[in-house]
């Protein structure tokens, strides 16, 4: 498989770009001085893409490529992928499901636990000396028992709900339908699953359909005691609403892993103290990593085998 041009966008975790060179023939997108020219050059050996969560196939780039033939997403979002035109054109599509759900929930639960419990702000607190001077902190919120909304009952979001059970939290939860295998109370809008928690965890899938699903509307039902953590997809989240609701104190805190202009986040957040912002890491471990690397790489292998694909999208 030493000739099958691979190419990837930007540079990859170190331990896939390994792995492909190993096998594949590699081509660094980034690495090009003039990438228009570097895609017409390489055009006819590049066989597989790799996308990742922020750096997807538009129409434009999957109709540069007309050799094509399976994009591996080292990501489980597929939202900025081409998915239709993929399936007009016979272009297969996988991604990384499963492997990486455990570490984004963690990571969800340890933002509301950031928020709630001021962790971030505290360590600041300390790291400003101003322990030495002062023990005047204020409290903060207990997360145990305060009843946890989830927004997509998918993977990640099982997994989040799963966790906050052991916090002692009831679970609520919205997603297109109702689930039969679990006992958690289904609400059929966000607003009423909002209005009817004190943590609205955003954990489903960005489709067309569900861009700002969390607006002016669903933050006022979730209101002042109430906090927001998104760990999925920015644009899931009216982000100036989400700014003003935090500033006119209308929400009382946000933990953000993602947002809607990446990596570009608004100045106003990062005056808030009530905000713990990440930066997209949500399924950033050692562990993870590799396992979403072999993940990839056995997706490609199997596309060339002739063998059926392990996590297929289209
Ligand atoms: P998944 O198993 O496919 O779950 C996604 C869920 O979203 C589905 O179960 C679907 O439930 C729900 N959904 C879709 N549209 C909805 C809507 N309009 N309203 C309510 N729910 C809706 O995917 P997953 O593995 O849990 O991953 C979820 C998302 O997390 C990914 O798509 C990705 O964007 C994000 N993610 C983020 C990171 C990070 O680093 N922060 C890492 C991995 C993934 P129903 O069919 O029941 O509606």
């Amino acid at each position: 498989m030493e000739s099958i041009g691979v190419l990837t966008p930007i540079p990859m975790y170190s331990g896939l770009e390994e792995e492909l060179e190993k096998r594949f023939k590699l081509l660094k997108l980034w690495t090009a001085p003039n990438k228009g020219e570097f895609i017409r050059d390489h055009a006819d050996s590049i066989r597989v893409y790799i996308g990742t969560s922020g750096i997807g196939a538009d129409a434009d780039f999957i109709n540069a490529l007309p050799n094509l033939e399976i994009i591996a997403s080292f990501s489980v979002g597929t939202d900025l992928i081409d998915l239709e035109l993929c399936k007009e054109r016979g272009i297969r599509v996988t991604n990384t499901p499963d492997v990486l759900t455990d570490d984004v929930a963690d990571i969800a639960i340890g933002l509301i636990l950031s928020v709630l419990r001021r962790i971030s702000d505290c360590d600041r607190y300390v790291r400003d000396g101003k322990w030495k001077l002062s023990r005047d902190y204020n409290l903060t919120t207990k997360f145990s028992g305060k009843t946890v909304g989830v927004l997509g009952l998918g993977r990640i979001g099982r997994a989040i709900a799963n966790r906050a059970e052991g916090f002692g939290c009831p679970i609520i939860y919205h997603s297109r339908s109702e689930k039969q295998d679990v006992k958690y109370k289904y609400y059929p809008s966000v607003v009423e699953l909002a209005a009817n928690c004190h943590i609205l965890v955003v954990a489903c899938a960005l489709t067309k359909e569900n861009h700002n699903i969390v607006n002016r509307e669903v933050i006022d039902a979730l209101g002042p005691r109430g906090v927001l953590i998104n760990v999925a997809r920015g644009a899931h989240v009216d982000e100036p609403e989400l700014v003003s609701a935090l500033v006119e104190g209308r929400l009382a805190g946000a933990g953000l892993d993602v947002y809607q202009n990446e990596p570009n986040v608004p100045e106003e957040l990062c005056k808030l103290e009530n905000v713990v912002l990440l930066f997209h890491v949500g399924s950033s471990t050692f562990e993870t990593r590799v396992d979403m690397t072999d993940l990839v790489i056995r997706n490609i292998e199997a596309h060339f085998s002739k063998k059926p694909l392990l996590t297929p999208v289209v």
